[in-house]
């Protein structure tokens, strides 16, 4: 192994009450890929990206991050270390305004000169954000919503971005929009791990891919390898 992994999952256990949504998988992320977690409806993807993020506690295993164990680690206490996590639904604050939105992403930072520069970074990528900052969020179309979900986890300066299912619910070409902003984001050497139900997506922008099922890893590849699977194609590109 060339060098240690910036995320690793290994025999990761997450419960709900008696129920074991997530059964013991193992994933890694080296830094600066771009990592999918495909599968269908109720699989654990959601579960695991916020045991990740340290919103949901495991129930067994061990989630090393720069090869340090963050299992009893805060949630906000990963922020700070660089783990963000765009939730699904994404988590807007709908009542305060876009500018108050973003701000709140940099809440455990003091660098304030470094924040006022990081807003501007995020201006930049999104410029349809940056003309709406007075307004308030839950007025904003699903896709505008999505940007300020992903620049609010810019503005922790992540090394690690969580993004849970950031097409949920959004027309074909702002779901366009939104990879080309994760790209971009990618690009920059953050390290991204996807959660997508639309495998088609997913896998054409991640470098590797997981899939899950019912709480299990069961098939790894890169992207388009797994895009050529006939098992992928026939459980989740609709194909026979
Ligand atoms: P989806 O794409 O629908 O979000 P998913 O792969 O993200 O699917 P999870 O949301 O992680 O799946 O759910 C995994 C399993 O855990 C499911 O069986 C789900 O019913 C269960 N589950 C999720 N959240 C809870 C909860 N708060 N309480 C009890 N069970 C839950």
């Amino acid at each position: 192994e060339p060098s240690t992994p910036l995320l690793r999952l290994q025999e990761l256990k997450i419960a709900y009450g008696g129920i074991q949504a997530v059964k013991g998988i193992a994933l890694e992320l080296h830094a600066g890929e771009t990592v999918c977690l495909i599968g269908a409806n109720g699989a654990g993807k959601t579960t695991t990206l916020n045991a990740i993020a340290g919103v949901l506690p495991i129930a067994g295993g061990d989630i090393h991050y720069k090869g340090e164990r963050i299992n009893a680690l805060p949630a906000h206490r990963r922020l700070r270390a660089g783990i963000a996590l765009v939730p699904e639904g994404r988590g807007i604050f709908t009542r305060l305004t876009v500018e108050e939105n973003l701000r709140m992403g940099a809440y455990t930072r003091k660098d304030a000169a470094a924040i006022e520069a990081d807003l501007e970074r995020v201006y930049t990528m999104l410029p349809r954000v940056k003309e709406r900052l007075a307004q308030v969020a839950g007025t904003l179309s699903g896709g505008e919503q999505q940007m300020v979900a992903i620049g609010r986890a810019l503005l922790s300066r992540p090394r690690l971005l969580l993004l849970d299912e950031p097409s949920m619910g959004l027309a074909p070409l702002i779901v366009e929009k939104i990879f080309e902003v994760v790209q971009s984001v990618a690009r920059e050497g953050v390290t991204i791990l996807l959660v997508e139900q639309n495998a088609n997506l997913a896998l054409e922008f991640a470098q590797r891919g997981y899939v899950m099922e019912s709480g299990r890893i069961t098939l790894t590849g890169s992207g388009s390898a797994l895009l050529q699977d006939p098992k992928v194609r026939a459980a989740y590109l609709g194909e026979e």
